[in-house]
């Protein structure tokens, strides 16, 4: 598995460019939270919608003794707010009762798989989110599965498995190093533009001649081009 992660990674590198990302690490806690929003909604949503919870907030602090209700319309725009203020309270809540302030630096003493382990183990916290804390905080070599990860990497044919969590713990088995960060956003980015749900763009995509997905769409079709704004390198 591990050459063709590398392979399919060259050729989106050499498709898609590297792709760009925060120049210092952010806060984990900063990120959980922003990934938290962004889950179901898009990206220019889900900025909009941390911004404000920057604004409103100067230090997460606050957030331990604000109302949730209030947190729910300060994040309106991102949707699910209820859902997604419920969750975020009760993380810094739990993190706050466990180590006594509102940080995840002890992470950093933990191994990638003990890391996810941990952060799974607060209300609200899924596997991709943990994910995301690692890769785009604490600078791991974990590749996050979002919906896109999962649909392109099984019909590609690197992993064979049904559900984004089960896509997570095979892909990142014995992955592949320093490649997470490109690979995940390379393949979100083709997961949006050219391997989409319903209809692939076979005849486009880079990745036609080792791509074993048997239903390829090879009409003729214009590369279709989305903003590729991506929240997670722009959490600071
Ligand atoms: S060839 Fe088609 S199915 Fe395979 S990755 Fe490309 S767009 Fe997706």
């Amino acid at each position: 598995m591990q050459n063709k992660i590398i392979k399919i990674n060259n050729v989106l590198v050499e498709h898609f460019g590297i792709p760009p990302r925060n120049k210092k690490l952010p806060n984990p806690v900063e990120m959980l939270i922003g990934t938290i929003l962004s889950q179901n909604t898009n990206d220019r949503n889900s900025y909009q919608a941390y911004k404000n919870l920057k604004e409103k907030y100067k230090s997460w602090d606050e957030i331990l003794t604000a109302r949730r209700s209030s947190i729910e319309s300060v994040i309106k725009v991102a949707g699910l707010g209820k859902q997604k203020s419920e969750a975020i309270k009760s993380f810094v809540q739990e993190l706050h009762e466990k180590k006594g302030k509102l940080s995840l630096n002890y992470l950093n003493r933990m191994d990638e798989s003990s890391a996810i382990e941990e952060l799974t183990k607060y209300k609200g916290v899924g596997v991709k989110t943990a994910s995301c804390v690692l890769l785009f905080a604490l600078d791991r070599n974990v590749c996050p599965v979002d919906t896109h990860v999962h649909r392109t990497v099984n019909r590609i044919g690197i992993t064979k498995q049904n559900t984004p969590d089960k896509t997570f713990f095979a892909l990142n088995e014995d992955f592949p190093s320093k490649i997470a960060h490109p690979f995940h956003t390379n393949l979100i980015r083709l997961g949006r533009e050219v391997c989409k749900p319903k209809k692939p763009s076979c005849s486009i995509c880079p990745l036609l001649k080792i791509c074993d997905f048997k239903d390829k769409n090879l009409e003729k079709t214009a590369p279709s081009k989305q903003n590729a704004f991506m929240l997670l390198d722009n959490i600071s």
